[in-house]
Parts: C-alpha cells; structure tokens; sequence
C-alpha cells in the first residue's frame, strides 16, 4: 500500500524540524574536506509547489514554513536559521512570495561537492516520476525503489563518511520496527555513518516501539529531537516531530536549540522543544 504523498503535507511543522535537523548535520559534516556519500531512502518528490492542489487542500506549510519565512528579517541574527530561509529564498522564482518548498533531495543536492555522491530511493513510481523531473546534479542518482532494502545493498559505501536520512511515511505499523531493524544492520556495516530518522508523534504513541527496539539493538550515541505542537490529543492526530541522530557531529545539540528557541514561538503558544540523548555513547 502507497496512498501517502508528502505533498499533503510539504512545508509543515513536522518539514521545518526534519530540514532545520538536517541542515544543521550538513553544515557540520561539510566542514571537513573528505567526500561524504548521502543516502535518502524515502525522498518524495524533491520540491513542492505550494499552490499544488493537494498542498492547497490541508495548507500545512502555513502553520509551519510560513511564519518563519514571514519573520526572515527579524530572524537575520540567527546564523543557521537565516541561511536555512536564504536556502529556500534561492528555490523561488523571485519576489518576496514563498511559492516552492525544498524536499529532503534538494536539500541534500544543492550542497553536494564534486566528490559526494548522493543516492535518493523512492517507491511510489509517480513521486518517483516528479523526482526525475528536478535538475539535480549529476552526482545525484536517483533509484525507483525500496529505500530500506537499498540502503544496506548500498553499504560499505566508497566514500570516507556516510550520511543517511530514513523519513518513511509510517502507513503501517511494522514500520517503526522495519526502520529501527534496517538502522541497526546498517550500523553494524557502517559503524561511524551520521544517520538520521524521522518519526511523527501520534497519540498511540507507536514511535516508542522504533525507540525500544534501538535501545534492545544495543545501538550506542542516539540524540532525540522532538518538536511538539500541543498535547497528545486523540482527535487532532499528529502533533509532534521527532529526529533521531545516530552519531551526531559535536556541537549539533547547542545549535539546535538556539534556533528552536527561536522557531517555536513562532509555531504558537503551546509549540515546544526538546532534546537528549535517548542512548549515550
Ligand atoms: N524525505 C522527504 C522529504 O523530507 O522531503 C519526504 C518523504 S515522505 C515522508 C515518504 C516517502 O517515502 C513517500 O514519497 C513514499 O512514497 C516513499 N516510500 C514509502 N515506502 C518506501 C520505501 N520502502 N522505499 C522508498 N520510498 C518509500
């Protein structure tokens, strides 16, 4: 089963957390010279028009994306945050209007150097089809299929370091334990790979089975990141972010939450942040 499109979705709350989480790994693993492989197992589309009628119908990017783009003035001294928003002021098409939002493959892509590489994994063959319209650079290859299976096929990589991001659309349960087994056998070819995996926050808490199963993995050096909207509230579904980091660049932390410090209250009265170590080194 495929019915979800991130479309629906693009720019939400849930998108500015996983891409701030994102940006700021880039940004601390692109200050070392040596390549870096990237692996994006459930890339969607790659960029998303906000007038498209599906992003139209739940315009979530206006409760997420949007207010911070409205703020970028005012938000010009937070050094990650503004190039995080002068990122996204390159995708448009000029004047002030916010029109198209980055997916996680232009966010990877467009800081490729010659020497990454870059694979994007995407199963639904019409997403996939989207994704082969976007102009990426030529070391960024793009793979119908399963990202998970994909991904240790892909292991050792040739590169010095490994980057992973693992965002699944969550539509079954299984998934969450699917994610976390992948992780822990892809940790085991790719001991110092940085990787990242998003989880929604639901009410029926099924995130805490991908946790638990990390932990029982024996899997060392997990950082959590969780950004929530409300309380757990069954009516309202989704109303939190999480962001596991599995061996998170030094200082990572820190910057995180000076920026969060400054999103969240721009996200509404109730929006919070947090973060620990849900396993130390
Ligand atoms: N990572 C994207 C971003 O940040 O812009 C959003 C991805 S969306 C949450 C999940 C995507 O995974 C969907 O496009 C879905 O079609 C795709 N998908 C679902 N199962 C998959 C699998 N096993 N392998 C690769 N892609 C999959």
């Amino acid at each position: 089963m495929l019915s979800y499109q991130h479309a629906y979705h693009a720019g939400n709350f849930a998108d500015v957390h996983k891409h701030l989480v994102l940006h700021a790994v880039l940004d601390h693993l692109l200050r070392k010279r040596s390549a870096v492989t990237f692996v994006d197992t459930h890339s969607g589309r790659g960029v998303y028009p906000l007038d498209a009628p599906e992003t139209l119908r739940l315009g979530e990017y206006r409760h997420g994306v949007l207010p911070l783009w409205q703020a970028r003035d005012r938000l010009a001294d937070e050094p990650l945050l503004s190039a995080w928003l002068d990122d996204i002021a390159r995708l448009q098409r000029g004047g002030s209007r916010l029109e198209r939002y980055p997916g996680s493959p232009w966010w990877l892509a467009q800081r490729l150097r010659s020497g990454d590489r870059l694979r994007l994994y995407e199963l639904h063959p019409g997403e996939h089809d989207v994704l082969l319209q976007q102009a990426l650079p030529p070391n960024a290859q793009r793979i119908h299929g399963d990202g998970l299976g994909g991904l240790i096929q892909a292991l050792p990589v040739s590169t010095p370091r490994l980057c992973v991001l693992i965002d699944p659309s969550f539509e079954r349960k299984e998934e969450y334990v699917g994610a976390a087994e992948t992780l822990l056998t892809a940790m085991r070819k790719a001991r110092h790979g940085v990787v990242l995996v998003w989880y929604p926050l639901l009410p029926a808490g099924r995130h805490h089975a991908l946790l638990e199963r990390l932990r029982e993995g024996g899997l060392r050096k997990i950082w959590r990141s969780e950004l929530t909207l409300r309380a757990p509230d069954e009516e309202r579904g989704m109303y939190g972010s999480g962001m596991l980091v599995v061996n998170p660049p030094w200082g990572l932390d820190k910057r995180l939450a000076a920026v969060m410090a400054r999103v969240t209250p721009l996200l509404g009265e109730a929006c919070r942040y947090r973060a620990d170590w849900w396993v130390e080194e």
